[in-house]
């Protein structure tokens, strides 16, 4: 896609991107064990595509293996087949950390075989590729290809490239807004949320912000953007007393996420916007603002707790601001098609629309209540035409509802007790058809009367001799019918069935 080749990231990542800031700190060198999350390869060189490396161990997934509980709409994986996990030396498949998902690409051994990697998680210190296989005879056949000191190659693929940058981008447009939303405005971060594509990313906050906010913040940090600040990750053995905290507000509501009380990879991995920020994170960053381009939504949503209220501020950057812009505006040049008009006077123009339909309801609603009253009127005169001390008819009708007919039925039973033929009975069976009818169409069958039980004896008759699905309680009766109506077939049918009711 040519739009997307504005965001594309610098080919390398600088050399000094990733700095050892302690003088004992080493990366491991011994192929036959892994190095720790927080010096992978994905964290020191986020740009890398391509990584050659070794295999450490290979074993099927335990049943009993500690799971983390999904991410909230996260995309489950398939189910079915049996996981083979795998432990690299190093890797450029980022595991899940942070609020940043995990990547997704490719393990090679060799030319025979690749094997698709769809996640991978941090395990205490150690970054675990998931592979499923359709069988477990597959499984260990790749299994056996993968012993400890075995050469492979990782790759993230063109979907896991795509993937990375969108999560980088918005990773690192997060500690941007994050740390400039604090500067200015004294607002910390209480959490925030790497959505899944394309949804917009949002930081919580502890209340919502003013447009004159919104877009102070938006030039703040775009601003920093158009200059470029450089980032770079800083790394340094994590002791006791160097831990990364978690300041409390007032209420006592965290901010942000402390260290994983579970990970023991013992590196402090400091995340640093030049004379910006500097933030602990595990994840993977651009080495630049350069292209990111932040775009807040220019409104925060509320949200209320027991005790507590915060807000949401949307945001969007990099691919993703992309994919949000062509978006929006395919949707806004539907609407101005659709409504005859230039792109600036959609809004106008759908006010003008919901205006005219709300005129439009009204008029229905008047005359179809004047409507109601002369077909209940009618309906009254050419029933009483007949002689008799019972009288009854069956009317059909065309794209009724049935609220409609039970409407009439309601102003019928009025005049009728009104009229000088309060001592007959009636029935009357009202049944209404679209206008053009397939065999999936539905026909309303509504009874009323003035006898409870001549109301159901005709019902049980519909739903005996036309298969009409419906029931009824007193004086009314109603159901359904599918299929094409004809007035000469189910009409007559109906005809007879009134006329056939002694009332
Ligand atoms: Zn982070």
């Amino acid at each position: 896609m040519a739009a997307a080749a504005i965001v594309l990231s610098p080919v390398k990542t600088p050399g000094d991107y990733h700095r050892i800031v302690s003088p004992t700190l080493n990366i491991p060198t011994d192929v036959a064990r892994p190095i720790p999350v927080g010096l992978l390869s994905c964290q020191r060189d986020p740009l890398l595509r391509q990584l050659d490396t070794y295999a450490v161990d290979a074993f099927p997934l335990q049943a009993d293996a500690p799971k983390k509980p999904p991410r909230k709409g996260a995309k489950l994986p398939r189910l079915e087949g049996t996981v083979l996990q795998v432990i690299l030396h190093d890797t450029i498949i980022f595991p899940e950390g942070g609020g940043q998902p995990s990547d997704v690409g490719y393990i090679s051994v060799g030319s025979s075989m690749t094997l698709e990697v769809f996640e991978a998680k941090r395990i205490g210190g150690h970054a675990i590729h998931s592979i499923r296989f359709p069988t477990l005879d597959e499984l260990q056949k790749a299994q056996l290809l993968l012993p400890t000191g075995t050469n492979v190659v990782v790759t993230l693929g063109d979907n896991g490239c795509r993937r990375r940058l969108d999560h980088m981008t918005l990773h690192t447009s997060q500690h941007l807004l994050s740390a400039i939303l604090e500067q200015r405005l004294q607002l910390p971060t209480l959490s925030w949320s790497l959505t899944i594509h394309p949804s917009p990313c949002y930081v919580e906050i502890p209340r919502g912000l003013t447009p004159e906010e919104v877009f102070l913040i938006q030039e703040e940090t775009n601003a920093l953007v158009f200059e470029g600040r450089r980032v770079h990750i800083e790394v340094e053995e994590l002791h006791v007393d160097n831990i990364p905290g978690v300041a409390k507000l007032d209420n006592g509501r965290p901010v942000g996420k402390a260290l994983p009380s579970d990970y023991t990879g013992g590196v402090k991995r400091t995340v640093v916007i030049d004379g910006v920020d500097r933030n602990p994170c595990c994840g993977t960053h651009l080495p630049s603002l350069h292209n990111l381009q932040l775009f807040l939504l220019p409104h925060t949503e509320a949200l209320s707790r027991s005790s507590t209220t915060s807000a949401r501020l949307y945001f969007l950057a990099g691919p993703r601001l992309i994919t949000h812009l062509t978006s929006t505006h395919n949707q806004i040049t539907q609407a101005s098609s659709i409504l005859s008009c230039g792109a600036p006077q959609v809004p106008g123009r759908v006010l003008q629309v919901v205006e005219e339909r709300k005129a439009a309801e009204k008029r229905a609603v008047d005359l179809e209540s004047q409507l109601v009253s002369i077909v209940a009127k009618e309906l009254l005169h050419s029933v009483t035409q007949v002689n008799g001390e019972r009288f009854s008819a069956h009317v059909h009708r065309n794209d009724d509802p049935l609220v409609f007919l039970a409407t009439i039925a309601s102003e019928f039973t009025r005049l009728w007790i009104a009229s000088e033929h309060t001592s007959k009975q009636y029935l009357l069976v009202f049944t209404s058809s679209p206008t053009s009818q397939t065999t999936t169409s539905t026909t309303l069958v509504l009874v009323f009367g003035s006898e409870d039980a001549s109301v159901k004896e005709i019902g049980e008759t519909l739903k005996l001799k036309l298969a009409v699905k419906g029931g009824g309680k007193g004086p009314r009766w109603s159901g359904k019918w599918t299929g094409v109506w004809k007035p000469a077939k189910e009409g007559e049918l109906v005809d007879k069935a009134v006329g056939g009711v002694p009332i």
